[in-house]
């Protein structure tokens, strides 16, 4: 289902995510706490997007004591595919973080960086 195709789209609208976004993504730490609908367990969320745009633009945090790559992943797929459920948006965030060569990690992080 996710192939090389669609990693490689990934990485072309995330270059450009945070090309056109500079300061959107934040890093903090997050209090809140979700409940899954279905297990009634607990979790503290790792991140979240917040699509209400501030001066025209997107919001997503990242909790920095979770899993900043992982984390960051699964929420950009959130916003580029917001019609994804969380389950599917889980399975396209493994795949996705699975088929990334270290150098794409590299540049990910160092977009991340540059753009805090
Ligand atoms: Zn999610």
């Amino acid at each position: 289902m996710y192939d090389k195709k669609t990693l490689y789209t990934f990485m072309k609208r995330v270059s450009r995510f945070f090309r056109d976004n500079p300061k959107s993504v934040r890093i903090e730490k997050i209090r809140e706490v979700e409940v899954n609908p279905v297990t009634k367990k607990r979790y503290c969320l790792a991140g979240d997007v917040d699509y209400t745009p501030h001066r025209g633009k997107p919001r997503i945090r990242i909790d920095y004591r979770r899993d900043i790559v992982a984390t960051l992943i699964h929420e950009l797929v959130h916003y580029f595919y917001d019609d994804l459920s969380e389950s599917k948006t889980r399975r396209m965030e493994s795949a996705l973080i699975n088929q990334l060569s270290k150098s794409q990690v590299r540049h990910l992080l160092k977009m991340l960086a540059s753009r805090l």
